[in-house]
């Protein structure tokens, strides 16, 4: 065993960084959640001396992240968390939903110690792949004196995982932090810049997670547009809906046709929260301050742990 807190667990669930495609020059048209963790972390030469071990938790493409993964996962990294040997975590995952993972995992386990998110843009076996660099920096930051809490490492950059947002579909620094703030810091050479503090916060809890998908709550997320209609919003009503984000125009602006559906769900006490679709800015004004700086992706996980903690 290794000395206190050296060990860093390294958990893999999949992504475009264990993705492969048929040439080297095709970065887009690969399989997601091909390759296993540990040959993920064989790829990294600088890698094999560190005292880690690699886990895999799911093969998934992140597009397709669910319930019971997340259950899972916040169960297992809490497990060795708890573990006094461990000093860090670090999860490879998906760009798609990795910021409603990583929302997710600081909410229910607000860590002590680091949980370091990291994935890429293009798949490992691509010509430039961006994974091995990502996982590496990844593994700096988990091993940082200071580090803690959820955060996210992707091209060099360090963010801060209750903020961090997938904005470009393409680029390797394809995250930003939230619009009024800032990195968290960067990696340059294995070495951590901070530029802010690292996320703290009150746990809820793994166990507020429920294995069973079937106890989840069911939450939505609707955009608001020119031309809606409100019959979407009333079949999700009557087919049971708990719990609805409106990702609104503007400064939470909702067109009128959606009035009367969203106040029925309002009357058969189905929560409405508002958030905004802008890339930029918070709803300014609004009742529900937390919501209102969220993304609607953000929100929805947070909507769907208040309904989580009241059942
Ligand atoms: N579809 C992939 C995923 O989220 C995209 C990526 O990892 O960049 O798993």
């Amino acid at each position: 065993m290794q000395s206190a807190q050296q060990q860093i667990v390294i958990i893999g669930t999949g992504g475009t960084i264990a993705g492969a495609a048929g040439s080297a020059t095709d970065n887009v048209g690969y399989k997601a959640g091909q390759l296993s963790v540990a040959t993920l972390v064989g790829a990294v030469p600088a890698l094999q001396s560190e005292a880690l071990e690699a886990e895999q938790l799911a093969q998934l493409d992140s597009k397709d992240m669910d319930e019971v993964t997340w259950a899972r996962l916040a169960r297992r990294v809490q497990q060795h968390l708890d573990r006094e040997e461990v000093r860090g975590i670090v999860i490879t995952h998906g760009t798609d939903t990795l910021e409603e993972t990583a929302y997710l995992l600081q909410r229910v386990l607000a860590p002590r110690k680091p949980v370091v998110l990291t994935a890429a843009m293009r798949p490992a076996t691509a010509l430039q792949a961006d994974g091995p660099q990502n996982l590496l920096d990844a593994v700096a930051v988990a091993k940082t004196p200071g580090a803690r809490g959820v955060v996210a490492v992707m091209a060099g950059q360090v963010l801060h995982g209750l903020e961090i947002r997938k904005t470009h579909t393409y680029r390797l620094d394809a995250f930003e932090p939230g619009p009024d703030t800032g990195l968290l810091g960067v990696v340059e050479e294995g070495v951590v810049r901070a530029f802010r503090d690292w996320p703290t916060g009150e746990a809820l809890g793994a166990a507020v997670l429920p294995e069973d998908a079937a106890r989840w709550p069911w939450v939505e997320v609707l955009a608001s547009h020119g031309g809606a209609r409100g019959q979407a919003l009333e079949a999700w009503r009557q087919a049971g809906l708990q719990g609805l984000v409106l990702a609104c125009t503007g400064n939470g602006t909702v067109h009128q046709a959606l009035g009367a559906a969203v106040e029925a769900l309002r009357q058969s006490g189905v929560p409405v929260w508002r958030t905004t679709r802008c890339a930029q800015g918070r709803i300014v004004g609004a009742a529900d301050e937390k919501a209102a700086q969220l993304t609607p992706w953000a929100a929805r996980i947070e909507l769907s742990l208040q309904l989580l903690q009241q059942h």
